[in-house]
């Protein structure tokens, strides 16, 4: 594809349809709704087939006809991709069939599903002019938007709750931004950051950035149906924070199938939430499409820990139309799914992960997805950036001094039997 060949036609309002030019607007101005990109799917039905797909890069941008650039990626080029991992000893466990995980806990650069959607703000940010990128984070953004920040030479001004895990601060320490530590919630650092685009011309990627930014998630469901052979799963369950990945998801899979990548579209998305901040599955269960915020989130999976989702009611909405449904974790069911998918598959994931797992458990054991059909789990950041939860609940190594006597004294079982 070359320069000229951009499908982003326009801004359309979510509710009331009215269109706005492509710039750095996130709100209707008449009836506040949000705004979303448009395309050309007539021209992206022309020259998105599945053999020119599969003859570019495997980076994200394999899929551009979709995403919202006028011209040339100029970030992200060696993100997204991740493998999809056929999870048999994970299905055994679990009693199903056929079981995937997406494992973005080996995304390129920071190792989370976050470096799908920077890159694509981030290019656009420099099209629209913007020298100075920022974001409101629960932690993996704040990874991200550093270190794509100091890869396309941009200055970063980073927000985050104050609280969050050590490798989550560092890891973002680490590429030089100015990081500002929030004394308050996710919603408050929100709140605050909507309020300095204001008096900055700062693209926040998660804020005024947000149409583009966002339609970065819809590369998870492409990847997912390409490394499917071009099929769409039955299942898929994803992790729920600010609401921005699973509708995009879902989305996804309907544009390709508008596009006639995929034959059918037989998938239902479900929703995973910590139990102590879990406002849309609350929403769900209690058969209402308004998401109450939960002020006071408590839990250990904290890159979930947003009361209030900016794109809650759309995450509702995808459920619905495609007949999924949602689950919730405790701490402790969050810290045994995490050892559970270590043990099983060899990943490591973060809390958010695990939350994951622990859905998925519990929606195939209540019987909500069934044993026989293809299902997907999406495992969106690493475990080495959320060690903290975990300390002590994994037992301990066993100590010895080196010297041959002290191991056949403190772990002398260990030999018996093991004949050399
Ligand atoms: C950001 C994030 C999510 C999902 O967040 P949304 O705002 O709902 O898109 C999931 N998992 C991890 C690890 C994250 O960092
Ligand atoms: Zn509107």
């Amino acid at each position: 594809m070359t320069a000229t060949t951009c499908l982003m036609t326009a801004l359309r309002c979510r509710e009331c349809g009215r269109e706005y030019p492509a710039r750095a607007t996130y709100s209707c101005e008449y009836c506040f709704g949000p705004l979303e990109v448009v395309y050309d799917y007539e021209r992206a039905r022309r020259s998105m087939s599945a053999e020119a797909v599969g003859s570019r890069p495997q980076n994200l941008w394999r899929y551009r006809e979709l995403l919202p650039l006028e011209g040339e990626p100029t970030d992200g080029l060696n993100s997204g991709f991740t493998p999809l991992v056929r999870a048999d000893n994970l299905a055994r466990e679990l009693g199903v069939r056929e079981l995937y995980l997406k494992d973005d806990s080996v995304n390129r650069p920071t190792l989370s599903y976050k470096d799908r959607v920077v890159p694509v703000a981030l290019s656009r940010a420099k099209e629209l002019g913007f020298d100075t990128v920022g974001c409101a984070s629960t932690g993996n953004l704040a990874n991200s938007v550093a270190a794509h920040a100091a890869i396309a030479g941009l200055r970063a001004v980073i927000f985050i709750p104050a609280g969050l895990e050590l490798g989550k601060v560092l890891g973002t320490l680490a590429y030089g931004p100015t990081l500002v530590s929030v004394e308050g919630t996710y919603d408050q650092v929100n709140r605050l950051c909507t309020e300095i685009t204001t008096k900055a011309r700062w693209a926040f990627v998660n804020v005024n950035l947000r149409p583009y930014y966002t339609e970065g998630a819809k590369t998870c469901a492409f990847e997912i149906a390409e490394q499917l052979g071009w099929r769409a799963p039955h299942h898929v369950v994803l992790p729920v924070a600010g609401g921005t990945l699973l509708p995009k998801v879902w989305k996804g899979f309907q544009e390709l199938h508008q596009l006639g990548l995929i034959p059918e579209l037989p998938t239902k998305v479900y929703a995973a939430q910590p139990d102590g901040c879990s406002p849309v599955v609350n929403a769900l269960k209690e058969g209402t499409d308004i998401i109450r915020p939960v002020r006071e989130p408590r839990t250990i999976a904290l890159s979930l820990a947003i009361g209030n989702p900016a794109d809650g009611y759309y995450v509702l909405k995808a459920i619905q139309e495609s007949q999924g449904d949602g689950e919730t974790a405790t701490d402790e069911e969050i810290v045994e799914a995490i050892k559970l998918l270590a043990r099983t598959e060899g990943i490591f994931t973060e809390t958010a992960g695990g939350v994951t797992i622990a859905a998925l458990r519990k929606l195939i054991a209540s019987g909500r997805i069934p044993v026989d059909e293809t299902i997907v789990a999406c495992v969106t950041g690493n475990g080495l950036k959320t060690t903290e939860p975990l300390s002590g609940r994994l037992g301990e190594p066993l100590t010895v001094e080196p010297s041959l006597a002290s191991f056949e004294q403190r772990a002398g079982a260990l030999l018996e039997g093991a004949g050399a």
